[in-house]
């Protein structure tokens, strides 16, 4: 089959891979109907997650159709339409069942039960080979796949989504308590920031401000979704400004950026001490707008030990700290359900359809922030 690969520090490349096949008595296989790139995919992308095999498949947020089931699986048949969520879980063990799909005790041989796994994130997140490609293997059928009622009418790209970024975007928001009245900044414009604005909204916060350093990504939340928007780059003291203005600091703040690639990267090359203290640009913005007995939301991935990271000034300020990997798994009913009833209506992030053969390119302009992408569809 074709897939996209790794190859290397930004380098992709769509090519034939073996046919992935069933491996165990639950698994189940998936022809892949439509796919996308996340933000996620960048930090492999970039060269920030170790342990990639070669030739790795990427791809965490596909959808597609059934096209074969091992003889233990129940929940979905062949030809059944399926969601995929990006967490690998069992749905047995403790962490399954309580909501923490992200956290399955048995998904991650090679973290030792220190995280779940993730489709298409290295052996660091169980091995699993991705969904940026024609067929996919599934494990834990019984659990994993989401089934699309076959009532349901609408198309792939209005569902897509539901495999991460609108769990995670409205995990986001509930995990950090936001609740009516309050006022919520959100940094990264991004498909996952602004997911996570519209559902900041629906939450019944009283302002939305946005930041980032892209225009036309600005552009597009103030235009779609109705926040207030500031550049970093461009504003003079916007720390200090929006401090003031909001009386001391938002009551939460949600990181949906993450480590700074760009900056990561060229540190590597510099000394291992200056890579702990850079690449936190965003969580320390996130420090200074917070409130007093504030929350920040980190959703963004961070992914070694910073020393840059400020704890004593958090601390002094009472501030609470939630983060991870979004268990996405047990959302998707639910949030299904809002898409289906017209309240939450995810596609107008979308900027460009390819297929899957223009996959390296579709990297390029994403990583790059080009061309006014924001979130691209793949057909493979
Ligand atoms: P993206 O790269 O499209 O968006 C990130 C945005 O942040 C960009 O528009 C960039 O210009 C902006 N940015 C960079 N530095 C900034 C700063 N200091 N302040 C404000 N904005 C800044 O990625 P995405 O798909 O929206 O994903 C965002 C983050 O969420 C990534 O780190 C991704 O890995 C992570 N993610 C986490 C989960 C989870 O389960 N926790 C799930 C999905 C994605
Ligand atoms: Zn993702
Ligand atoms: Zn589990």
């Amino acid at each position: 089959m074709k897939a996209l690969t790794y190859q290397g520090m930004k380098q992709v490349k769509v090519k034939e891979v073996e046919d992935p096949t069933l491996q165990k008595a639950d698994d189940v296989l998936v022809r892949i109907t439509t796919t996308t790139i996340c933000g996620s995919d960048l930090h492999i992308y970039n060269g920030e997650i170790p342990n990639m095999p070669d030739d790795f498949v990427i791809g965490h947020e596909p959808m597609g159709i059934v096209e074969a089931v091992g003889p233990d699986v129940t929940r979905v048949k062949k030809g059944d339409r399926v969601i995929i969520p990006f967490n690998v879980a069992c749905g047995t063990c403790w962490f399954c069942q309580h909501q923490l799909e992200s956290q399955c005790d048995n998904s991650n041989e090679f973290l030792h039960g220190q995280s779940g796994g993730f489709f298409g994130y290295s052996e660091t997140y169980g091995g699993y080979p991705g969904g940026q490609a024609e067929y996919m293997r599934v494990p834990y059928g019984n659990f994993v796949p989401f089934k699309v009622p076959e009532d349901a009418e609408m198309e792939d790209e209005k569902l897509l989504f539901l495999s991460d970024i609108v769990p995670t975007a409205y995990w986001s928001v509930e995990s950090a308590g936001v609740k009516p009245g309050d006022t919520v900044i959100i940094l990264g414009c991004g498909p996952v920031g602004l997911l996570a604005q519209k559902f900041a909204w629906l939450k019944g916060a009283k302002r939305v401000i946005a930041i980032d350093h892209v225009d036309y990504r600005l552009e597009h939340a103030r235009r779609t979704n109705r926040v207030e928007t500031y550049n970093f780059k461009t504003e003079d003291d916007l720390l200090g400004h929006l401090q003031e203005e909001t009386g001391g600091g938002a009551d939460v703040v949600i990181d949906a950026v993450g480590l700074d690639a760009e900056k990561t990267v060229l540190e590597k090359v510099e000394t291992l001490l200056k890579l702990q203290g850079g690449g936190l640009g965003a969580f320390r913005m996130a420090a200074k707008l917070v409130r007093k007995a504030g929350t920040i939301q980190v959703t963004g991935v961070y992914g070694t030990n910073y020393n840059a990271f400020p704890f004593g000034d958090l601390f002094s300020r009472n501030i609470t700290l939630r983060m991870g990997q979004a268990p996405v798994i047990h959302y998707m009913p639910e949030l299904y359900g809002m898409i289906k009833d017209g309240k939450f209506d995810p596609t107008d992030i979308i900027t460009h359809r390819m297929p899957l053969d223009d996959a390296a390119h579709a990297y390029r302009i994403f990583n790059n922030k080009v061309d006014n992408a924001i979130k691209i569809v793949l057909k493979p």
